[in-house]
């Protein structure tokens, strides 16, 4: 081992523990040195995790949803007052720009603040029954040991959306980072540490392949909560449905934002540019299609192609993702972009597709880079069945003066999430966010909606007078 380099170690029963397969190396996105070393965990490592969530859970469930609450805001305050630490570390991993990072621990303070707040509710329901001198409650209760599985993008909020919800219910959990994001996920969980009892929050670290399967499989977990690619999401369903356990999968999307005749050009532009290319086109939400209306088609063109030239977007997460998204774009029609860019790291100049049918390779699957599709329509019918031609569904957008395009476009789109003249964008903490199609499996995570994930509901029928049944 080189001096001076950080070794990363899992978090089991709030005790750093390493790795008995030993580390990977963690490169930096922005120039590809070496950033850190990180546990590479396997089953071994998975299971001490899961014994270590299963011995703490039904401790920390005993505790009223009021403390969990209380605690929840403590977490919330400490992440905010390290709010810099945290962007920098998100930063250097995802080379992302501070600002961008800083904005992300910004959401996940505000996700800890939302759930806290439940802390006073966490209603219930009470109904009638059709027998007499009976009351039934229905309760929401923990599900037990729940297993988080999170992709690289936006690791805080990713973070924030799954752990706070699922220990707030009362669950313990085994967090899974992705293995781009290793510094970021110790440092909440050692900022959980201070606060939540050793073992509610435990942190497996590794690749993916390795740490994630036995996570998924493991008899112990009762709860797998995974957000990333659909293709992984379909295993992971597969194997964790072979034991009936409960899945909630929030996956990828292949989002459109359609520009109508009568839209603001200039804003539409700039949704457009931002939707496409921040975060490295790295978002589930990203806007990878533009469907634009025939009479103002070669004005949009022109000038998205000119602002996309200047778009600063960040780095590819590795090279794997730059290699997988260059060979994607062999081939095609590429108005601008479509080349790494000359210096070290991963870096692929933002890129405008022209020309892609709608069934193509192209149209049809998430590249996860910043590349987005243009396509030329004449009206609405065909801009939403050009939207809706698509295996995934997560979010959409338009830009129209028209209130009725925008009312018959939300009617009419397969998409979880609807904006009107803005960008395709996520959530925030007090709405539900997920998808229709292959972006997800019917679930909504943030919002009170999330705690459909991380409860089951349990149905208490009260006699209340014996001697009268
Ligand atoms: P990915 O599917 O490669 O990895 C996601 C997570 O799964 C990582 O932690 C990875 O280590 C782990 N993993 C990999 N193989 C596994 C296995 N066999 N078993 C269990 N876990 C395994 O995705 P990614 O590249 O990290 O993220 C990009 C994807 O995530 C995109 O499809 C994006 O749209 C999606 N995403 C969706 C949302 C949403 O809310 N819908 C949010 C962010 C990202």
């Amino acid at each position: 081992m080189s001096a001076g380099v950080i070794e990363v170690a899992n978090l089991v029963g709030g005790e750093r523990a390493p790795a008995a397969g030993g580390t990977f190396e963690k490169l930096r996105p922005a120039d590809g040195t070496l950033l850190c070393r990180v546990a590479r965990s396997g089953a071994a490592e998975v299971e001490a995790a899961v014994a270590a969530a299963q011995a703490a859970q039904p401790q920390w469930a005993a505790r009223t949803p009021v403390e969990r609450g209380r605690i929840l805001r403590e977490l919330a305050l400490a992440l905010q007052a390290r709010r810099e630490e945290a962007a920098e570390l998100v930063a250097e991993e995802t080379g992302k720009s501070l600002e961008l990072a800083a904005a992300e621990a910004d959401a996940a303070v505000e996700m800890a603040f939302f759930v806290a707040g439940e802390g006073r509710r966490l209603y219930g329901r009470t109904t009638t029954s059709a027998m007499p001198n009976r009351t039934v409650m229905a309760v929401r209760r923990p599900v037990g040991v729940a297993a988080l599985i999170v992709s690289f993008n936006t690791p805080l909020p990713n973070y924030a959306w799954k752990v706070f919800p699922a220990v707030f219910c009362g669950n313990a959990a085994v967090l899974k980072p992705s293995e781009h994001t290793p510094l970021s996920a110790a440092f909440f969980a050692e900022l959980s540490q201070e606060l939540l009892p050793p073992g509610v929050l435990n942190v497996v670290q590794g690749l993916g392949a390795e740490a994630g399967p036995p996570l998924v499989e493991s008899q112990g977990v009762d709860l797998v909560s995974f957000t990333g690619s659909a293709e992984r999401g379909r295993w992971v369903n597969e194997r964790a449905g072979r034991r009936l356990a409960k899945v909630c999968l929030e996956l990828g999307g292949k989002n459109a934002l359609v520009v109508c005749d009568d839209a603001d050009l200039e804003r539409a532009l700039e949704w457009s540019l931002a939707s496409a290319f921040s975060n490295a086109g790295q978002r589930c939400a990203a806007a990878s299609r533009l469907v634009v209306f025939d009479a103002v088609y070669d004005e949009f063109r022109e000038r998205l192609v000119a602002g996309a030239a200047d778009y600063d977007t960040g780095p590819l997460i590795s090279e794997a993702s730059l290699t997988r998204i260059l060979a994607a774009l062999g081939g095609v029609s590429v108005l601008t972009g479509g080349t790494r860019l000359d210096r070290p790291g991963w870096w692929l100049a933002p890129t405008v597709v022209e020309d892609a049918a709608p069934d193509a390779d192209l149209s049809c699957s998430e590249l996860f880079g910043p590349v987005t599709i243009l396509y030329r329509v004449r009206n609405l019918d065909e801009a939403i069945a050009l939207v809706n031609d698509s295996p995934y569904g997560l979010t959409s957008a338009i830009h129209t003066a028209s209130i009725h395009r925008a009312l018959r476009f939300a009617e009419s789109v397969q998409a979880g999430v609807v904006v009107v003249n803005g960008g395709t964008h996520g959530s925030e903490p007090h709405m539900g966010f997920g998808g229709v199609k292959q972006s997800g499996t019917g679930w909504r995570e943030a919002g009170v909606e999330a705690l459909d994930v991380y409860t089951e509901w349990q149905y208490v029928n009260l006699i209340v007078d014996p001697a009268k049944t």
